[in-house]
């Protein structure tokens, strides 16, 4: 194969870079898609959990209303018990006291039902927080179902794009020698899957930093690659092509 000029590689190199430009940003959303699932995961399970733990806050409500309940049960049975006991006292003194023991049963009586009632009032409370927790979760359920199956089709046609373009790929290497390849190559993997810019206005479209005039003139020249003194990517002159 007769050697290539530098002008010439160049030309296959912008070509080359409209290809690896595609690739790059392939790559940059494929990296980036399973992260967008992984949070929309994360903010269904977080609602879940929230769900969860309100459904357990009125599991111990109810449970420990039982026990208030029983409390009450052996409580009225006690000043039931008392109360039969009174009419087998025989000394004034004796009647008195049962009567003290029995107020004071009833006092604590007074107060099983009213932490009863509060526990009927705070599970109403935490049910309708449940009514509603449960929307969100199943809307971000659904959400999370929908926006994950999408991103999946989405990474399915983007790593067959990307098996397409790296089978073309190939057809855009031919003609560049091996040494000014793997230097594109190398600035292609460092710089952001750009490795080589135009000049516009004489600025550098990589880094967008002033080129002086003598290395637009040696760029002119076509003897060797130039690249940008700031970003070391390779240099080329639009209409100079
Ligand atoms: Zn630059």
């Amino acid at each position: 194969m007769p050697e290539i000029s530098v002008k010439d590689q160049v030309k296959r190199l912008v070509d080359l870079q409209t290809i690896d430009g595609q690739i790059h940003q392939i790559r940059t959303d494929l990296t980036e898609k399973p992260a967008l699932i992984e949070g929309l995961k994360k903010e269904f399970e977080t609602s879940k959990a929230h769900f969860n733990a309100l459904t357990n806050k009125l599991k111990a409500i109810q449970l420990k209303r039982k026990e208030l309940e029983l409390d009450l049960k052996n409580n009225e049975d006690q000043i039931a018990k008392f109360n039969a006991q009174l009419f087998l006292i025989k000394t004034n003194k004796e009647y008195q006291a049962k009567l003290t023991e029995i107020a004071s049963i009833q006092a604590d009586k007074s107060i099983f039902e009213e932490k009863i009632l509060i526990s009927y009032d705070e599970a109403d409370l935490v049910q309708a927080d449940i009514n509603k927790e449960k929307i969100v979760v199943a809307a971000q359920e659904n959400r999370y179902l929908t926006q994950k199956k999408i991103i999946e089709d989405d990474i399915v046609l983007l790593e067959d794009r990307s098996k397409v373009l790296a089978s073309q790929r190939k057809q855009f290497l031919v003609g560049i020698d091996e040494a000014c390849l793997a230097r594109y190559e190398r600035i292609l993997a460092h710089k952001d899957g750009l490795a080589i810019v135009p000049i516009k206005n004489n600025s550098c479209m990589g880094c967008h930093m002033n080129v002086p005039p003598q290395t637009i003139n040696a760029i002119k020249t076509h003897d060797q690659l130039i690249i940008c003194e700031i970003c070391q990517r390779i240099l080329y002159v639009e209409d100079d092509l």
